[in-house]
């Protein structure tokens, strides 16, 4: 028997239990660890300990891989038809979209985000995804292919078989969802480690997989720390794909315990350092808000986290006067997260915390100004750091080349178009950027010009469930979403078949 979590809440925007099992989900059972460890779950806003969940080893993950691959041999990947796979798929996301405001009380308890992102954006999202991928289910199909009069040629999609899936804290279920919907539609099975500091809501969905008529050991779920489970993951010889969001060096880790293991393809979603390009031709009022929405969503923990923004020089200070207004209210509606209201929440945990004080105060010894913000909040006691922005940033400056994932914005004042194309691309980044103007040539000649795999023009940072992510230089490698993931879930197999010719 495996522990539950369980608690009840009575919140003004949620009342009622939350509850989900803390054991490793393996086969189609919650069991305990192999070594019986286990990690502390925080409340970020609290600061206190919300429960404890089973850490998997390479113990667990061995036994998960081989569940997995029996799986894949007896009761899934070619043996059933991609129409049944749907319904799975479909069957899960209503079981999800009926338990949906539970799944969002206990993502905001775990992550410390507020409801409105929970609810409104990160639930809705990570539904629309598993919808999305079960209409594929019955559409994945290859090609036939024009040779000679004696030979039929055509292509097969097939599965890869294991997949091993790592994900990070910062949008626990919507990166469940982008890593096993794509997965199983095209007739893989997975073994998915959550991230140690935010796994609830995914042990909540797998707590639904069985109801939802998966056979046991297609979907196994198993928190566990990076360094074992994970690392247990990225060198196993029997996973044959893995997919990866998370940071660049942890990236590299993967793509070389791959490497050394079998090869296994690899996909990586990793870090960003996003510029917002802000012209004088811009709609002022919009870019604020957007740029606002770019960098102190989910508390600046967003991949595409708009996090340089570059000024054009005519508007700089005009930009900057709303700009600052729009950070301290936010500032002023910072606290917990169930609260109405509420439009900034802590940051995940204590180590997080201390990170995005250090790039602060690295800021603050570069030289930079403290235009707003720049502190630990005034709330007593969690995780929380008051919406920054540093004015009169210079490119060499540590907090305009690396990534903080933190409510921290670094200003830069630019003179011409030319310039801040190239100051722009001067990282090894290039996950996403945003372009303000109402010059229409203008929007498509930058946005074309900037070295990253998403462009917004006149908005920032929004996922749509079928349009591809994905990243340019050290941001990563491959596409998840839409039609793209489908690819990347499947390989090709090319059939030749003789109708005629005698030798
Ligand atoms: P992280 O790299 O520290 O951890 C991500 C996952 O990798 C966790 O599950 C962790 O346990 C695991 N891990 C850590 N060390 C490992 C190892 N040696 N072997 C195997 N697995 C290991 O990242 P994080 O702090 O959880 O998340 C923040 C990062 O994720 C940021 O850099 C952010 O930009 C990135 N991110 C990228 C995207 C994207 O779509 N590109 C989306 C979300 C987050």
């Amino acid at each position: 028997m495996t522990g539950m979590f369980a608690t009840e809440l009575d919140t003004p925007v949620y009342r009622g239990t939350v509850s989900c099992n803390t054991g490793l989900f393996i086969n189609g059972k919650f069991v305990e660890a192999a070594e019986g460890g286990t990690i502390d779950v925080i409340n970020p806003a609290t600061g206190q300990l919300l429960t404890k969940v089973s850490a998997a080893t390479s113990k667990d993950v061995d036994i998960a891989v081989e569940a997995a691959r029996k799986a894949y041999k007896t009761s899934w990947g070619l043996k059933v038809p991609g129409v049944q796979r749907g319904e799975m798929l479909m069957k899960l996301a209503n079981l999800l979209e009926a338990n949906i405001d539970e799944f969002a009380a206990l993502e905001c308890l775990n992550t410390g985000k507020p409801w409105s992102e929970s609810r409104g954006g990160d639930m809705n999202l990570s539904l629309k995804t598993f919808k999305y991928y079960a209409g594929w289910a019955d559409k994945i199909h290859g090609k036939t292919i024009e040779t000679n009069e004696q030979k039929l040629a055509y292509t097969r999609h097939e599965p890869y078989g294991v997949v091993g899936q790592i994900i990070p804290w910062n949008l626990p279920l919507t990166m469940v969802s982008w890593k096993i919907a794509p997965a199983l539609a095209t007739g893989n099975v997975v073994v998915l480690k959550p991230s140690e500091i935010t796994p609830l809501t995914a042990l909540k969905l797998a707590g639904l997989i069985n109801e939802a008529g998966f056979p046991p050991g297609v979907v196994n779920i198993l928190p566990g720390l990076g360094p074992t489970a994970g690392a247990a993951i990225a060198s196993h010889p029997h996973i044959r794909k893995i997919a990866f969001t998370g940071s660049t060096i942890t990236g590299r880790k993967i793509q070389e315990a791959s490497a050394k293991s079998n090869l296994k393809v690899v996909t990586l979603e990793l870090g960003g350092k996003s510029p917002n390009i802000i012209f004088e031709d811009a709609d002022i009022e919009q870019a604020i808000k957007w740029a606002a929405i770019g960098i102190f969503s989910n508390s600046g923990q967003i991949c595409v986290a708009g996090s340089r923004i570059f000024v054009q020089e005519g508007i700089y200070d005009t930009f900057m006067q709303g700009f600052s207004r729009t950070a301290k209210g936010m500032s002023m509606k910072t606290g917990d997260p169930f609260a109405s209201g509420t439009m900034h929440g802590p940051v995940v945990s204590q180590t997080q915390f201390d990170r995005v004080m250090g790039y602060i105060d690295s800021a603050k010894a570069d030289g930079a100004e403290v235009f707003v913000g720049g502190e630990r909040h005034s709330l007593s006691e969690g995780f929380f750091i008051e919406p920054t922005i540093f004015a009169d940033c210079t490119p060499a400056m540590k907090i305009v080349q690396e990534e903080v994932f933190g409510p921290v914005a670094a200003v830069i004042k630019f003179r011409t178009e030319e310039e801040v194309i190239e100051m722009a691309n001067d990282t090894n980044y290039g996950l996403g950027c945003a372009v303000f103007t109402e010059n229409v040539s203008r929007a498509i000649r930058v946005s074309n010009a900037l070295e990253a795999g998403t462009a917004w023009v006149n908005c920032n940072i929004s996922a749509e469930h079928n349009v591809p992510v994905g990243g340019y230089k050290e941001s990563g490698i491959g596409r998840e979403m839409g039609e793209y993931a489908i690819d990347t879930y499947t390989q090709v197999k090319a059939v030749h078949i003789n109708v005629g010719l005698k030798i």
